[in-house]
């Protein structure tokens, strides 16, 4: 069964991971653009981190047959930082143009702040004029009025909830969501949020419409094959082979889909790995033989 993993920050990942993702059946990923761990202080970098997430990061999981796909957006941590929000709002626009773009995100809310809300607003507005769908983040402090709250003002600004799909939910929010009509995802980890048995719970309970998993595996303690991982609980479960393929790629095919980039012939094919191809004259090798794939 062909995965996909709508929510990884493969930047943070090794080449070790990519191997073991791919080995797993993990053959699509969208990688957010999100927070590096430390505040940023020039919109330069922010640049220079689009670029990567659109050309490098491209690249590197082309190399092990992973085909990567990038939200690009001003996370919601970050927009608390009015002057370094407002530069990254300005570039982007042309951002958004690129291919391999398939939503806005993550945006949302963190401590709920007024400026939080403010930019927010401000990209649910550019995914409009862009006719992107949007990929919000839920805080992790407070999260079950930050949902609510977020709903609230997709509702207020007359986003259309079929292009919102809002993330790492929990028992509580669950049911907001798909009550509302957005898309629902849930990430998987290790020790806190959500885990894979509870999220068969879940499946158990809501069925597979509109429900997402991922790994949302970053710099931190996380796991970048918990999407595998709950396929494989769901199978142990007794949950149906149609179910787990809708949840693990069905839903994020449906879903990114609406951004008209996702090339469904391209998707539904295996991807080739090439390892004697370069990015900008660079390879992921180091010296090594290459690996290549019909
Ligand atoms: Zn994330």
């Amino acid at each position: 069964m062909k995965l996909f993993d709508p929510h990884i920050h493969m930047t943070s990942r090794t080449t070790d991971d990519y191997e073991a993702m791919a080995r797993a059946g993990i053959a699509a990923v969208v990688e957010p653009a999100f927070w590096v761990g430390q505040p940023r202080t020039h919109v330069g970098t922010f640049e220079d981190y689009f670029l990567s997430l659109l050309g490098w990061e491209r690249f590197r999981a082309s190399q092990f047959g992973i085909r990567h796909y990038c939200t690009m957006g001003l996370n919601p941590k970050e927009a608390n930082d009015a002057k370094l929000a407002d530069g990254v709002l300005e570039i982007l626009p042309t951002y958004l143009e690129k291919q391999g773009v398939v939503a806005v995100g993550e945006i949302g809310y963190d401590d709920q702040t007024p400026t939080e809300e403010h930019y927010l607003v401000r990209q649910l507005e550019l995914a409009r004029a862009h006719e992107l769908p949007v990929l919000i983040h839920t805080p992790h402090r407070d999260k079950k009025r930050g949902t609510i709250r977020t709903l609230e003002v997709l509702r207020a600004h007359g986003f259309p909830m079929e292009l919102a799909l809002v993330d790492h939910n929990n028992e509580e929010t669950l049911p907001h969501v798909l009550d509302a009509g957005a898309w629902a995802g849930h990430s998987i980890y290790p020790k806190t949020k959500m885990d894979e048995h509870r999220m068969v719970t879940l499946v158990q309970r809501y069925g597979s419409e509109r429900i997402l998993v991922n790994s949302a595996a970053d710099w931190g303690v996380s796991d970048p094959l918990k999407v595998p991982k709950t396929a494989k609980a769901m199978r142990e479960a007794g949950i149906d082979d149609t179910i787990i393929a809708a949840i693990c790629w069905g839903n994020p095919v449906a879903f990114f889909a609406q951004s008209g980039r996702l090339d469904l012939a391209e998707i539904a094919s295996a991807a080739s790995v090439d390892q004697r191809q370069l990015w900008e004259g660079n390879s992921v090798l180091r010296g090594q033989a290459p690996v290549v794939e019909d």
